[in-house]
């Protein structure tokens, strides 16, 4: 585990580097959360995140951050994204303790985060399976829509915003593409979060248009093999 002193240069680098991305753009640099990616890190790493002052933190796996929001319930205003796609039977621990959910691909899954919700509409991002790729969960792009709908027919829900999960790639220009296709299908069926852009692409991702950058290595460093 790095140290905090690690921790606040590391995050201040980020944060430089989104400032920077923002002004290119002409974006106000409030137009951008920064989603520090937590998973497979311990609760204790979190916590010296939180005590700089950084209160967003992203996790994959539901039992997880079930786990990591008890370990932290006493961190004042942190808030959980959770990032990944989880099973209906899994759903239920996200119902409760995560702030914004970014990967909605499965009806079933909705319909239980739906059913178990309480204390406010859980924000919703559809995950798009921008790239078409084989092994990636998400939804096609032709499917969004109607998904769309579905998920709007459903109380304590509320469908907010896209997320892409594009290739790894070590020229971050080359999701541009998978980004801007993203961006123009928020905007076409008037959703206006898009989390996009990981530690490998997230300045390519605030050009066009990230609203919630998901970036775990070069604020943490490596993530370990074990929990
Ligand atoms: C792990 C993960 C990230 C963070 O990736 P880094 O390359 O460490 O920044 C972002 N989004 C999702 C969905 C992830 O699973």
């Amino acid at each position: 585990m790095i140290t905090k002193d690690e921790l606040a240069a590391n995050l201040s680098a980020v944060e430089a580097r989104i400032a920077a991305a923002c002004a290119k753009a002409g974006r106000p640099r409030a137009s951008v959360t920064l989603v520090a990616v937590s998973k497979k890190h311990p609760p204790e790493l979190i916590r010296l995140a939180w005590e700089l002052g950084h209160l967003d933190f992203g996790e994959n796996y539901a039992q997880e951050l079930r786990d990591k929001a008890q370990a932290l319930s006493d961190c004042a205003g942190l808030r959980w994204h959770a990032i990944g796609p989880v099973q209906p039977k899994n759903a239920k621990y996200l119902a409760k303790a995560a702030h914004v959910f970014h990967a909605l691909e499965r009806l079933e899954v909705a319909q239980e985060l739906s059913r178990r919700r309480t204390g406010g509409a859980l924000p919703c991002l559809l995950e798009v399976n921008v790239a078409g790729e084989a092994t990636k969960a998400g939804l096609a792009p032709a499917e969004v829509e109607g998904f769309l709908a579905q998920v709007r027919g459903l109380p304590n829900l509320e469908a907010v915003g896209l997320t892409a999960m594009p290739p790894f790639v070590d020229d971050p220009q080359t999701n541009r593409p998978h980004f801007e296709a993203t961006a123009r299908l928020a905007t076409s069926l008037g959703l206006s979060q898009l989390s996009m852009g990981t530690t490998s692409d997230f300045e390519a991702a605030v050009a066009c248009g990230a609203t919630l950058i998901r970036v775990g290595t070069a604020i943490f460093g490596e993530r370990p093999a074990a929990p």
